[in-house]
């Protein structure tokens, strides 16, 4: 399904990420499998893809860091003339009360989870733009979409990068580029993992198909807005989240 395509994932040393990086990879693209600080991992996905007979390699960059993307990108398009898919999934928690959180835990997750989706479009769109091209599916969350109690930054920034979607869709679908978010609803990674068994059980009751997602869940529906499947969709928010939000 995407036989020749180069596709960059951020975030894909592990979780979702790391998912997206390997279901793109088995349909036949070239993956760049970004991660900020976790090399090894980055290491082991890259090296899970090429085993399974896929193309892979990691990259360096910090998301939140707009000169770094372009150095990023820039190196891609050095290394294989192109780039047809992004997927902005590099993302952080920093959980607190509103009256508890402090400005450096709210700064900290907008430059990721926010401000990153727009440094890597902002430079990526240079060759999405020239190739006349461009899948770009941007991680969101279903906190982005309901706001979540404790989560005041990452909500922001969630909803931001429903914002960002929308407008990057309007400016760019003329020139034949893509651009959607996937709203995730509880997915089971390391992000998830500190919740408490009292926590979980209270999700899980909110979730009309009765379970947890997968990493799988998200990467299955990250490869169709990725592909020429949903040529004819973009601007949207795709809800993943078994029914949590309707
Ligand atoms: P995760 O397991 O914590 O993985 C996060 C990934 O992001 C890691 O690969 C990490 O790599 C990378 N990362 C963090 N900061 C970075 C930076 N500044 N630059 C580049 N990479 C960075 O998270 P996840 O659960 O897979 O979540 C993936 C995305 O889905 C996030 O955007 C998250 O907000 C969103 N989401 C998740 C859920 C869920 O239930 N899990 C629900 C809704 C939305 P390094 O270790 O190398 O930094």
């Amino acid at each position: 399904m995407l036989t020749d395509k180069i596709a960059l994932v951020t975030g894909a040393s592990r979780g979702i990420g790391a998912q997206v990086a390997k279901t793109l990879a088995a349909e036949g693209a070239f993956v760049y499998v970004n991660y900020n600080g976790s090399k090894e991992r980055a290491d082991e996905v890259v090296n899970e893809i090429i085993s399974a007979g896929g193309q892979a390699e990691a990259i360096q960059c910090d998301v939140a860091d707009f000169n770094a993307c372009k150095e990023m990108t820039d190196k891609i398009i050095a290394d294989k003339g192109r780039l047809d898919i992004l997927v902005n999934n590099a993302g952080i928690t920093r959980d607190d009360l509103l009256m508890k959180m402090s400005e450096e835990a709210f700064d900290a997750v907008i430059s990721t989870n926010l401000k990153g989706c727009f440094n890597t479009i902002r430079h990526a769109s240079r060759f999405f733009l020239k190739q006349r091209s461009g899948k770009i599916v941007n991680l969101s969350s279903v906190s982005g979409v309901m706001g979540n109690a404790g989560q005041a930054n990452y909500s922001a920034a969630k909803a931001g990068v429903i914002g960002l979607t929308k407008s990057v869709a309007r400016e760019l679908s003329s020139r034949g580029i893509n651009c959607n978010a996937i709203a995730p609803g509880f997915i089971e990674t390391e992000m998830t993992a500190a919740m408490t068994d009292k926590a979980r059980e209270t999700t899980i009751a909110m979730i009309p198909l009765g379970r947890t997602g997968k990493t799988e869940d998200i990467a299955k529906a990250v490869l169709f807005l990725a592909s020429d499947m949903s040529d004819y969709i973009t601007g949207q928010v795709l809800s993943v989240d078994g029914g949590m939000y309707m």
